[in-house]
């Protein structure tokens, strides 16, 4: 038996060395003329790693917004939603989500993890299967571990091993989950596929659409992307802390889904309600998402102007058409230590490492926002050529 003071120390010990070791950066402030250009840590930098691809976060019709209900609800919303913390805000922005994504119902949790732990946990127990792509998110395979339910996973994007696994003796009801937009590789799920393979085996599909909705689709997401039904994918996971730059998440779905979820879904019951403001914020944000395509297509060129701009650099890129855009840079350490150097030299970009990512795939990863301008892209774009050069692998 070890001392807890023995048993931090060593993992952290073994942490540190081999370059998986966290630390977090304090945001101070940002500049009001641009959202990307931020105070940290006591110097200046660009942001290239939020997920606020539309720039919502800060736009002026979101914030007053979500000033404006502050005054009216105030902080927070007091309690769970099932007691006395719905409000009429929390009830529009239910309504509002489930017309724009064509669905029947939607239903609101505080936070896209909390969101796929309670689909999974009130729709599978231990006799059932849930079947995620390799590369999911991690709340997902947590959402299989706390539902009990037996987790078979299949090569990423790849629908037919899905197909496959589908065919062998699988135990219960099953369900497959996506993410649409895989959020460390930035590349789509062939939703079309796994959707085919779902209907033949009579597999529910279930979508998590965190980096999708509000950039794809129209703003609908990946699964309009791809003109898919809600029969379908009957289950859509949204989140309201990327690309709508608030916070929260939504199921959408029928009626009796979305029932199960309020009846079973202990993520939804057992937790304080997002406080109202946050849900009047998102409200403001889906209003633009849905009559604005202008901050769509500044994220388009920004996405292209960086992907050209990499490419005459001969910088390691990948295919991602979307914000997410990876560079692959090999081992943790060097990873971590190209992550300070342009941290240094003024890029804020993510040096993402195991166990986020498979061992050996270390990388930068880098998002694009509709705000980020031209010389912006190009400054990081020959930075990064710089650090790859200065840190050899
Ligand atoms: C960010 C993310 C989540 C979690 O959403 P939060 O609202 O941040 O908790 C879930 N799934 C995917 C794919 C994500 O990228």
């Amino acid at each position: 038996m070890n001392s807890l003071a023995d048993s931090t120390a060593r993992r952290l010990a073994l942490r540190r060395k081999a370059g998986l070791y966290r630390r977090r950066r304090t945001v101070e402030s940002r500049a009001p003329s641009d959202p990307n250009l931020l105070r940290v840590d006591g110097t200046e930098c660009i942001a290239f790693c939020g997920n606020d691809y539309l720039s919502l976060g800060t736009n002026a019709k979101v914030v007053e917004a979500c000033q404006r209900a502050v005054r009216i609800h105030g902080a927070g919303s007091g309690a769970s939603h099932l007691i006395s913390g719905h409000s009429a805000e929390h009830r529009m922005l239910e309504e509002e989500l489930a017309d724009f994504t064509g669905r029947p119902r939607a239903l609101l949790f505080s936070s896209g993890y909390m969101a796929n732990l309670g689909v999974a946990s009130a729709l599978l127990g231990r006799h059932d299967t849930l079947l995620e792509d390799r590369l999911n998110h991690a709340s997902l395979l947590d959402a299989a571990k706390l539902s009990g339910a037996r987790l078979l996973r299949y090569r990423h994007g790849d629908a037919d091993a899905l197909g496959e696994r589908l065919t062998g003796r699988v135990a219960g009801n099953r369900m497959v989950a996506s993410d649409g937009v895989f959020s460390m590789d930035g590349d789509l799920a062939p939703l079309p596929d796994l959707a085919r393979h779902c209907a033949r085996h009579a597999a529910w599909l279930m979508v998590d659409d965190a980096h999708g909705f509000g950039v794809l689709g129209g703003g609908r997401g990946s699964v309009a992307h791809f003109g898919l039904s809600g029969t379908e994918v009957p289950i859509l996971m949204l989140t309201l802390g990327k690309a709508l730059g608030s916070a929260g998440a939504a199921v959408v779905g029928d009626d009796d889904l979305i029932d199960t979820l309020i009846q079973h879904a202990r993520t939804y019951i057992y937790t304080t309600a997002l406080p109202p403001a946050v849900a009047a914020a998102a409200r403001a944000a889906l209003a633009i998402v849905r009559d604005d395509p202008a901050p769509r297509e500044a994220l388009q060129r920004n996405i292209s102007r960086f992907r050209h701009a990499a490419r005459q650099l001969d910088l390691p890129l990948g295919g991602s058409e979307t914000p997410i855009q990876p560079l692959l840079t090999g081992a943790s350490t060097r990873t971590a230590r190209i992550g300070e150097l342009l941290f240094e030299r003024g890029f804020w970009v993510g040096a993402i490492r195991p166990p986020t990512v498979p061992a050996g795939k270390a990388r930068l990863r880098i998002t694009l926002s509709s705000a980020h301008r031209p010389a912006q892209i190009d400054a990081l774009a020959e930075g990064i050529a710089a650090a790859l050069k200065a840190i050899p692998a």
